[in-house]
């Protein structure tokens, strides 16, 4: 017991340590590239020179729709060849058929294809594993900028995390699919059917809900108190398909008051956001949930393919 005790409190030290010293690397401007380690030249480097020099889709947003949040990440080749999904572009997509059968999604999205020889995976396990929530953050805002441009998803009136243990999130600081949820949330358009701030105390607010850049009125409420993890579940990573389905099974319940709030206020159409697709299961569980009561969209970082 005390062995085990004295191996947690290590782990916490090691992890507010990296944290503080990945917060000193930043201070100092010495920043690399998430993908390829290669130190980026500024705090706003690799975006920059990405639109300047090649004018590239992602580069255009980027500079357009995200000034001076946090700047870039990555270096500029790796910036233009991010394996980007376009899911966000077509209402029938590869993430849609996942879940298809085993719940309705109304429309699905992913930022990237998350293949596992591939250096891109970095994005997610610096941000849920090494504890780089910036990074996440990012990623998610993107990821939002490109839903909101395709313009499939302006029906969204919250965004629900799929929740996270709370031993789980106890001992990793953070949920990294409240970070995405926040991330995309901030970039959505708030117009549509418009859920007043008051109507979603329960929530918390993106820092959007004005206008941003003198355009749509952006920002949408981020509800963490929906769902909640009934038990706690070993990690589904080195799980096969049909041990993922039982390992989640019932692990998930929804507040029924907390629904109520949410119709009162108007909510019809929610996006339920996690940080990675694998095989649906965890996400087709919380789908079922929400199913009865809202229309229900779908975004993850990573597309396991
Ligand atoms: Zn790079």
């Amino acid at each position: 017991m005390m062995g085990k005790s004295s191996n947690w409190l290590w782990r916490r030290i090691w992890c507010g340590l990296r944290l503080a010293l990945t917060g000193l690397r930043d201070l100092f401007f010495v920043r690399e590239c998430a993908v390829c380690g290669e130190e980026l030249e500024s705090e706003h480097g690799g975006v920059r020179q990405t639109v300047e020099s090649e004018g590239q889709d992602t580069g255009r947003l980027l500079q357009e729709d995200v000034p001076a949040t946090d700047g870039g990440h990555l270096c500029d080749s790796c910036m233009a060849d991010i394996p980007l999904t376009y899911f966000w572009n077509y209402s029938g997509n590869a993430a849609i058929d996942r879940l298809a059968g085993r719940c309705h999604v109304y429309n699905a999205a992913a930022l990237f294809f998350y293949r596992h020889d591939s250096d891109y995976c970095e994005l997610v396990r610096r941000f849920k594993y090494g504890g780089d929530t910036a990074l996440g953050l990012w990623a998610a805002r993107m990821l939002g900028e490109y839903m909101a441009v395709g313009g499939l998803y302006s029906g969204v009136q919250a965004v629900v995390p799929v929740p996270l243990h709370w031993r789980k999130r106890f001992r990793r600081g953070f949920n990294q699919a409240e970070i995405v949820a926040r991330g995309i949330a901030e970039r959505l358009p708030a117009g549509y059917g418009s859920v007043a701030a008051d109507d979603c105390r329960g929530g918390d607010w993106a820092s959007g809900g004005c206008a941003f850049g003198g355009r749509v009125p952006r920002g949408l409420p981020v509800v963490t108190n929906l769902l909640f993890r009934r038990r706690y579940t070993r990690t589904q990573t080195r799980r096969q398909a049909g041990q993922r389905v039982r390992n989640v099974a019932g692990a998930f319940g929804i507040r029924s008051r907390e629904i109520e709030r949410l119709r009162v206020a108007g909510v019809r159409h929610v996006l339920l956001v996690d940080d990675v697709v694998t095989t649906g299961a965890t996400i087709a569980e919380c789908v079922r949930l929400l199913e009865p009561c809202f229309t229900v969209s779908v975004a993850t970082l990573g597309f396991v393919e």
